[in-house]
């Protein structure tokens, strides 16, 4: 178990990285973390992400009552303290504005097409919660709709939030998101978004298991187990909250656009077939490229 010092030395770092990527301007943003079962330890109100210090923070109980500090706890607590109730198994919360991801949010455009395998493992699908004003109780209810089946989410007209089982691996998923809208708006500007089939959607969630990836819910990509007419509200509980990730995700006939591993054959007929990669291994090529320019 880490130490409190190490834990707040942990928020100031995260703070330094949010706003160093220009995830947060001015003084937005939040970030919390559980320090025990009763206690929570939280960024202050009214200051700058990217320039905290360790003894700035606030202790307050699951309730929002402060414990310990000088300073008052973040103005988004209560969506903080609401995340908490709902997810036992939530370590650290993480909020913020960044820019590429908080346009979709802007645009009304959830983050949810099947597009890139890294993302289907970790997030499953990125939703929407509605619109509600910063700071009331409006917030923590919009958001209490996802939370229950999603680690991250986009809050509309202002943000994204993301959760994890520290206070890194939250922050990390608010990067995937990011860089996830930034791929999908130039894939969407250059006029063509190929998505993974079903199928491939499938064989990625198991993937979770060997990679031991804990997701809140399981993956929704076939329309026909979302009941009547596509997105249907069979995959909302009567209780009004998310049961699985959404994703969409076109029927592919069983065809994978990369051959098998294990046969390694290309087939008759493949020769002009579309070659799938992963984002890593895109990223890879594209280095090569630009190393053999030099
Ligand atoms: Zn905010």
């Amino acid at each position: 178990m880490s130490t409190e010092s190490t834990l707040r030395g942990d928020i100031v770092e995260v703070g330094r990285r949010m706003y160093a990527r220009g995830y947060t301007a001015s003084n937005d943003g939040n970030i919390s973390l559980r320090l025990g079962p009763e206690r929570l330890l939280m960024t202050p109100k009214s200051v700058c992400k990217g320039f905290m210090t360790p003894d700035m923070m606030c202790i307050t109980d699951l309730e929002g009552r402060k414990l310990q500090g000088d300073r008052d706890p973040s103005s988004e607590m209560l969506m903080h303290l609401e995340v908490y109730r709902q997810r036992p198994d939530v370590q650290a919360v993480v909020h913020a504005h960044p820019p590429t991801a908080t346009g979709f949010a802007v645009a009304g455009i959830p983050l949810d097409r099947a597009v890139l395998a890294e993302v289907l493992t970790t997030l499953g699908s990125i939703p929407i919660a509605e619109y509600a004003t910063p700071s009331t109780r409006e917030l923590p209810e919009a958001v209490r709709k996802y939370i229950t089946a999603h680690d991250g989410m986009l809050l509309a007209n202002h943000g994204a939030l993301t959760v994890g089982g520290d206070v890194y691996a939250a922050y990390y998923k608010m990067e995937t998101i990011e860089h996830f809208a930034k791929i999908s708006l130039v894939a969407r500007l250059l006029g063509r978004e190929n998505l993974i089939a079903r199928e491939e959607v499938r064989r990625l969630e198991q993937l979770r298991g060997t990679y031991g990836i804990a997701a809140p819910a399981p993956i929704c990509a076939d329309p026909d187990a979302l009941g009547p007419g596509l997105g249907g509200p069979a995959f909302i509980d009567p209780n009004d909250s998310a049961t699985c990730q959404v994703v969409q995700a076109p029927a592919g006939g069983g065809q994978r656009l990369v051959p098998n591993a294990i046969d390694g054959r290309r087939r008759v007929g493949e020769e002009d077939a579309e070659i799938r990669l992963t984002y890593r291994e895109l990223s890879a090529l594209i280095e090569e490229a630009i190393k053999s320019l030099r």
